[in-house]
Parts: structure tokens; sequence; C-alpha cells
């Protein structure tokens, strides 16, 4: 089928990158971009937890630079609410219905929601995109009590931002330790102990049941019956794909749009994936994933853009995801997946300068790198060849 127009959704990292990307394949048709944020160029997200917060950064800093020949046309401020794949439409919230030649879905994700908290209610934040960090940064401009539900990347960096700035600040978490789905028990708690030595009151293993107030949030209750004094509640519990216009096509949709390895939506081969939305076949890992960091989308963008413009030469994506994290003086690299905690290789956390190891069956799987960005790369370059463990112990510096 002839390509003249192609419909990429959402308008972020992923979309914009695969939008460039289509122009750097030779497609010279029209671009159409929709996205329900108005801003564009679009911003980038890291900086929001870091720097936007930190107040270090003009609001302008942060936008992504976009390429000169991507001349989209652009549909701001509006969701896609449906699709049609049979009929190669898409439509919007205000009705307007778009046909395509060829789809790119980069609708990325959102914070996930605890039903049982209001997240309208004054004192309550969430922090996704550009607007809701500015209204975190506003809000901890006095010297509120800061209480943080969620122990993940975001809630421990919001915890380190808030801590820097000197507020009281309190970080809820259900699991034994924080950031312990990405690092394990064992560096959960190295993370926890860094944490605690910079005054924050981690309390792990707690179930939060609501918060409550007068006419703001006063307090977060706990289901033990317990109460943590608020004035400033920041729900951090992890995030959710933005797949819900794709229902009824007929689309695998359990945990993000499942693609096969060059990208492509299973069951549609006019339709690709990319960034935070997407789960595909990772060959190197042997498992599907979908992963929720910044490489992973701009790298998908690029093979996204590349099998919807040249379906007859594919081209397989694997990858070793990464992602990295700023908190205090810890600049915390995680290169691979899952894994085992294995051992300390190099360093110590004395130092907070270290590589820890994670592996499977004894080969390395992972790899946590703290102030130590060059040999990241090293350990990501080993994950490519999935080397024993005992290898590399033997040839360690
Ligand atoms: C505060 C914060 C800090 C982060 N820090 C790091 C970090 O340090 N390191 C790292 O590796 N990663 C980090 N990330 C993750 C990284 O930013 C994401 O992986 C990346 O933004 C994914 O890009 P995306 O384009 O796939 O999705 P998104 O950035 O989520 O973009 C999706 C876009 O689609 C829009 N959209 C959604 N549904 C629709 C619809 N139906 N119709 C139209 N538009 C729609 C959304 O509004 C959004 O603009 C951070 C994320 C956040 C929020």
């Amino acid at each position: 089928m002839p390509m003249n127009r192609i419909v990429v959704a959402g308008v972020s990292l992923a979309g914009l990158r695969t939008a460039e990307a289509l122009r750097l394949e030779g497609f010279t048709g029209e671009i159409v971009m929709v996205g329900e944020e108005q801003l564009f160029p679009p911003y980038d997200r890291p900086p929001l937890s870091k720097e936007i917060l930190k107040g270090l950064w003009q609001e302008d800093r942060g936008r992504l630079k976009v390429a000169e020949n991507l001349d989209p046309t652009l549909i701001l401020g509006h969701r896609v609410t449906a699709l049609r794949a049979s009929d190669n439409e898409v439509e919007l919230d205000d009705g307007t219905v778009l046909t395509y030649d060829g789809l790119v879905i980069a609708t990325g994700a959102s914070p996930k929601m605890m039903g049982s908290i209001d997240t309208s209610i004054p004192g309550v934040h969430v922090l996704r995109t550009f607007p809701e960090a500015v209204a975190l940064r506003e809000a901890i401009g006095g010297s509120p009590k800061v209480v943080i539900i969620g122990a993940g990347w975001i809630g421990c960096e919001v915890a380190a931002t808030c801590r820097d700035r000197g507020l009281d600040v309190t970080i809820l978490e259900y699991f034994p330790q924080p950031l312990e789905r990405t690092l394990g028990p064992i560096m959960g708690a190295w993370a926890g102990a860094m944490h605690r030595a910079h005054g924050v009151d981690l309390r792990c293993g707690v179930s939060v049941s609501g918060v409550s107030g007068e006419g703001r949030v006063e307090r977060v209750d706990l289901a033990d019956g317990t109460s943590v004094a608020a004035d400033i509640v920041v729900l951090a519990i992890g995030v959710f794909p933005e797949t819900k216009w794709l229902e009824g096509n007929g689309f695998d949709l359990e945990n993000g749009v499942l693609c096969d390895e060059t990208l492509q939506v299973v069951g549609a081969s006019n339709i690709v994936a990319a960034g935070d939305v997407c789960r595909w076949p990772n060959k190197m890992f042997n498992r599907t994933m979908r992963v929720e960091h910044w490489s992973n989308a701009v790298e998908q963008a690029a093979v996204a853009a590349h099998t919807l413009i040249h379906p007859d030469e594919p081209k397989g994506y694997s990858a070793v995801p990464y992602v990295w994290s700023d908190q205090y003086d810890a600049k915390i690299q995680y290169v691979g997946t899952g894994g085992e905690y294995h051992s300390i290789l190099e360093g110590s956390t004395e130092e907070n300068k270290f590589v820890a190891a994670y592996a499977t069956d004894g080969v390395l799987v992972g790899a946590l790198c703290v102030n130590s960005p060059a040999r990241m790369i090293k350990y990501k370059r080993f994950l490519t060849t999935a080397p024993q463990m005992d290898l590399i112990e033997e040839n360690l510096p």
C-alpha cells in the first residue's frame, strides 16, 4: 500500500523521535501528530523530578529538539479515543476521524491511581507532566511536610529533591525495601539506608488506605488505623500503558500493546509502536517486556519507523534496558533486567561508588552502577554477550 499519510498518536519522546526517523527513512508524505498535551516541542520528562523540581532550570530548558525537516501537521490538546484498524482510521475526542496509511502508537504511560485517593483534593499531587512538575515545585516552595506514597524511581527522586530543599519527608512503601522491584531486596536496602541517612522517614511494608483532611489533605491514613501528618502528598505508585483507545481491534493489550520483534503491532501490518506503551519480544533476554525508560523510547523509535517504511527489510529490536536516576550525591545507573543479586564486583557501598551484579544461573543479567558511569558502559557491553559470572570475577581489575 502506498504511504501518503502517517498518523503518530502521542507527541512526546517516542512519538517525536519516530516521526523524525520516518523522514530519515525517506518518507516524504504527511505526518499528522496527535497529542493530548499542548506543548510543542514536547519536553523531556527526566528533568521534571530533578532540575525542574529543584528550580534549577527555567521552564524552556528541557524541551526536546525537533529536526528541521520534520514538517508535521500538529493536532495538540486532543486525545485519540478510538482505533478502527480494519478501516485504517482513528477517532479523536472531538469526533474528528483521521484516516491513515501507517499508524505509530506512542501514547506512553500515565500514573496509576489509588481508588481511595482523590487526586483533585488540594495538596495531593502526581508527577508525569510539565504542569504537574511546576505545580509540585510551587507546592513545596514553603516548608511543607511532604509524604510520598511509593518508593519507585519517581518517589525516590522526589524525596531526594525535597530533602535537598530541607523539607520534612516521609516515604510510605508497600514493599519491604524501596526500589525493590528493580534492584531487589539487598540493593533496595542500600537505597533505603541512603534515604534514611539523608533524613527521610522511610516506612516500608506499610499499606495506605487513603488521605483525609478539612478542605485539603492533612494526613495519609494507613491500613493499620494510624495516620501520618502531611501538607503535600505525592502519589508515585507506578504507571500504566495508555492502550484503552486500542481496544476492540483484537490486539493483545496485556501490559502494553504486543508487537513483534520489528515493533509491528501483532495483528496489523501498517501499525507500529514505540516507547513506554510497547511490549515486544526482547531476544536478548528471551522474553517479552515493556520498558519505561528514556533510552528505550529513543531506540525503539528508529526501529518502528524503519518497519513502517521498509517492511520488506525487517530489523529486529533487541536491547539491554537502561535507566539512570539522580538521588542526593548518587548517580545511579541500572543496566539489564531481573535476576538475583549476586555480589558487589567493584568498589563498595561505603565509598558510595560501586558496581553490583545480578545473575541468573551463573550468567550476568544486570548491573547496578553507582557513581561509576564508565563502568556502566563496560557492563552494558558484557550484558550483550551474557558472560558467566565466574569469568567476569576472574578478570576483575
Ligand atoms: C518525572 C519523570 C522522570 C523520569 N526520569 C527518568 C530517568 O531519569 N531515566 C529514564 O531512563 N527514564 C526516566 N523517565 C521515563 C521516561 O521519561 C519515559 O520512559 C519516556 O518519557 C517515555 O516516552 P513515551 O513517548 O513513550 O511516553 P510519554 O512520555 O508518556 O508520552 C506519551 C504522550 O502521549 C500522550 N497521550 C497519551 N494517550 C494519548 C491519546 N489517547 N491520544 C493522544 N495523546 C495521548 C501523553 O499525553 C504523552 O504526551 C522519567 C519519567 C518521568 C515522568
